[in-house]
């Protein structure tokens, strides 16, 4: 056997690090029972944790259209999309998404991840300049580093130094790329500024939609339409990426704009060329989702309500905490408590009441700003954020009691 030390023999003391700054993350074994609750490792909660914003993705009217698309196409898609693998199920969907936006085209792919890292390089690449809020989603910076474009960061929403980064950049091509509703805090990118910085400077605006995509904007059409943002501008410089596992509650994603621009990511993005394209069976539940994306605006209605239930519940007992709610009017409600320890056990006092909140640690947020993220969603009913704010104000008061005697001590020694 080999005795010489190696790097390999390492890992078990890299893994018991990552236990001892509290960054070990595990998965927990999930069922859904209904509506919010998840049974989580066994037991039943009621779940603030999930993307599916409108509560759709147990929706029998999906899991039928998944089964008849099975049914008729078969389960898997054979093959890449440019080979055999595009089903009539996955272009009618595109067709569908490409209405649904307003926008011309649209190009569906597996996963959100995906589309990103393949479609950022697909449009730019080494010699040209890449722009990227500090907050934008980690499959945005991948798809930014692999581009080999050199990379611009720029302070969170910050539309003056984006501006100043814009002017000073003597690349011919320049792409801004930003969430539309940043996945950790739940803030809404100005995209009326960000679209008028791209026209001054002759930039391609993608957007990352993720969390605004059937939420936002009539009918759920999105961001764009939640600002009004429509047209040949908004076509000729404007690409639009969402995510189809979120509010959509299947899988997926796409991206749309200008036939040029959608017909260049297809000759271009390698992610989607040489990957298998998704099952017909979950384009015919996404057909089936837009259906009622579209049609129930009575979840956006609810979920609205809930999101200003759950800040004017929280706000009174934040003081004295430490603890912020970071402005949002979306579903993303970001409580900041600051330090990883901390984020776990207010995680886990929620956990030992039946309520699931995700505790978000770094390097998914910056340093120092472990939080819980609370995500509503049109399956929570009033009584359900009712319940979860009497608990978060319980737990706030015993953490404004623990300073209060940790600042009394101090003052007495
Ligand atoms: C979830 C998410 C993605 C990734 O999408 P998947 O379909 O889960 O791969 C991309 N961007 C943002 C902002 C997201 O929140």
């Amino acid at each position: 056997m080999d005795l010489n030390p190696s790097w390999i023999d390492e890992f078990p003391a890299r893994i018991a690090e990552l236990d001892h700054a509290h960054l070990r993350r595990r998965r927990r074994v999930v069922t859904p029972l209904g509506g919010a609750r998840l049974q989580i490792d066994g037991e039943p909660m009621l779940a603030f944790c999930s993307n599916d914003y409108l509560g759709l993705a147990g929706h029998p009217a999906l899991a039928e259209a998944a089964c008849a698309g099975a049914r008729e196409f078969g389960v898997g898609s054979g093959g890449s999309p440019l080979v055999s693998g595009h089903s009539a199920a996955n272009a009618a969907l595109e067709r569908e998404l490409a209405a649904f936006t307003r926008l011309p085209r649209a190009l569906y792919f597996y996963a959100g991840y995906a589309t990103n890292i393949g479609i950022v390089p697909a449009l730019v690449g080494a010699g040209d300049a890449l722009f990227s809020d500090a907050l934008n989603h980690a499959c945005l910076i991948d798809g930014a580093r692999l581009s080999r474009a050199q990379i611009h960061r720029y302070p969170h929403a910050d539309l003056g130094a984006l501006d100043a980064a814009l002017a000073a950049s003597p690349a011919r091509r320049k792409l801004v790329v930003s969430d539309a509703v940043f996945s950790m805090d739940g803030d809404i990118a100005d995209l009326p500024g960000l679209l008028a910085l791209c026209e001054r400077h002759d930039a391609l605006l993608l957007i990352d939609d993720a969390h605004g995509f059937g939420v936002l904007g009539p009918q759920g059409r999105g961001s764009l339409a939640h600002f009004g943002l429509e047209g040949p501008r908004v076509e000729r410089r404007v690409l639009y990426m969402a995510t189809l596992g979120k509010a959509a509650g299947v899988a997926g994603a796409f991206v749309a704009g200008s036939d040029t621009l959608v017909e260049w990511l297809l000759q271009k993005t390698r992610s989607y060329i040489f990957a298998t394209a998704a099952p017909p069976l979950l384009a015919s539940a996404l057909r089936a989702s837009l259906r009622l994306v579209e049609q129930e605006e009575e979840r956006r209605t609810h979920l609205q309500r809930l999101v200003v239930r759950l800040r004017a519940g929280l706000a009174p007992a934040l003081a004295g905490t430490g603890w912020t709610l970071r402005d949002s009017s979306t579903a993303v409600q970001a409580l900041v408590v600051g330090r990883n320890d901390e984020a776990l056990a207010l995680m886990e006092g929620l956990r030992e009441r039946g309520l699931w909140v995700p505790a978000i640690r770094p390097p998914t947020v910056p340093q120092g700003e472990a939080r819980l993220r609370i995500a509503l969603s049109a399956a929570h009913t009033e009584a359900d954020v009712d319940r979860l704010v009497a608990a978060l104000l319980e737990a706030a008061a015993r953490s404004a009691g623990t300073r209060e005697r940790d600042r009394n001590a101090a003052a007495s020694r």
